[in-house]
């Protein structure tokens, strides 16, 4: 780093990516991308005509696409907001709604530390407790910035919505955030809750379920005026946050909603069966509503198998993180993927 950067952002740690590896081709089941491609109405969406277009900025409304989300899960297009990645509604967020405080869980999403850092908020993490489960009344009446992964990242475990309920009950005065960007998987939206209150912001991706994680596109629903709040961010850093073509591609993919969720329904089966075999080899699996599972053995370490896992080919995620150090998570791929996965976790265990 130069001498010249800001001291706050000189001292913090940025955001560590899982890896992207380009030298060989793993089977990657370490960023929780789908493995399946996008829906066809998607992959042939890019007409010779839509490419001219580039030649004009794109739509800072973002209209179409606002109003293709908005038909799709039954909401006004005042309640929805695009975004570059689910990452900017966050970044968002927390430049917005942290200056009273930041509250999060010290083992979620890896981002929400790192906002926290940058706007230099002040930040109470509240840990899970010892089974990984959300410390609920530990965000009771905080009245700053909640924010909570629904279903959670790296453990997939999911509160329900009662509970979401209660902690947006318990902070009138405060904004309370779920990420949900795993909710396609079998989790519970707090989406029905956003005409009730006028505090909750519920954030989407396309970067799982709907198998577009290079286009970057987030979206998010909740009252208006939280809706107005974001936007005046977005129009005071960039007009023109989600491209002309994301755009297109991303109210292509409405379309084509059935494919999607077939997607899902393939994932759960194919999570439920990675889960039994890991079980078999004797492995702790958490309980996941994700396209992930989260898993330890007594046989090895996080590390160790991580390490073996990629030298036969298999990329999965470790984090070097103390409380979850034992713990790989691992991507659901498709059938023949998690069919490999096991059989090389069981040539590491010598069984
Ligand atoms: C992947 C992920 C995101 C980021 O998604 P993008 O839309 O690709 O920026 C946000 N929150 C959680 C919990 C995630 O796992």
């Amino acid at each position: 780093m130069s001498n010249f950067l800001n001291e706050n952002i000189n001292k913090m740690q940025a955001y560590v990516p899982g890896e992207q590896p380009q030298d060989k081709a793993y089977i990657k089941l370490n960023t929780n991308e789908s493995p399946f491609p996008p829906s066809s109405g998607v992959v042939n969406g890019l007409t010779e005509k839509n490419l001219q277009s580039l030649r004009l900025y794109c739509d800072p409304q973002c209209k179409v696409l606002k109003n293709k989300l908005a038909n799709l899960y039954g909401v006004s297009d005042k309640n929805v907001f695009v975004s570059n990645g689910s990452d900017e509604i966050l970044n968002f967020a927390f430049m917005a709604y942290g200056n009273k405080g930041v509250y999060f869980a010290d083992v979620t999403y890896g981002f929400y530390s790192v906002f926290a850092e940058l706007y230099n908020l002040p930040t109470t993490v509240i840990p899970l407790k010892e089974d990984f489960t959300l410390n609920l009344a530990g965000f009771y009446g905080r009245n700053g910035l909640v924010v909570i992964a629904n279903p959670n990242a790296p453990t997939g475990l999911e509160i329900s919505l009662n509970e979401i309920e209660e902690i947006i009950k318990s902070n009138p005065n405060g904004v309370v955030v779920i990420d949900e960007a795993y909710v396609d998987f079998g989790g519970t939206s707090a989406l029905p809750l956003i005409d009730k209150y006028d505090n909750l912001l519920v954030v989407r991706t396309y970067s799982k379920s709907r198998s577009m994680a290079g286009a970057r596109l987030g979206y998010a629903f909740a009252n208006q005026k939280l809706i107005q709040d974001l936007e005046k961010i977005k129009y005071s850093t960039n007009p023109y946050n989600v491209n002309s073509l994301t755009q297109l591609l991303g109210s292509l993919a409405v379309d084509d909603q059935k494919y999607y969720e077939d997607n899902c329904r393939k994932i759960i089966k194919n999570r439920l069966f990675t889960k039994n075999e890991l079980e078999k080899l004797g492995f702790k699996v958490l309980d996941s509503k994700a396209n992930f599972l989260f898993a330890k053995s007594e046989k090895i370490t996080g590390e160790k198998l991580y390490l073996s896992l990629k030298d036969k080919g298999v990329l999965v995620r470790h984090f070097n993180k103390q409380r979850i150090a034992d713990y790989i998570r691992i991507t659901i791929g498709d059938e023949k993927q998690m069919q490999t996965f096991i059989e090389k976790v069981k040539e590491i265990l010598g069984e």
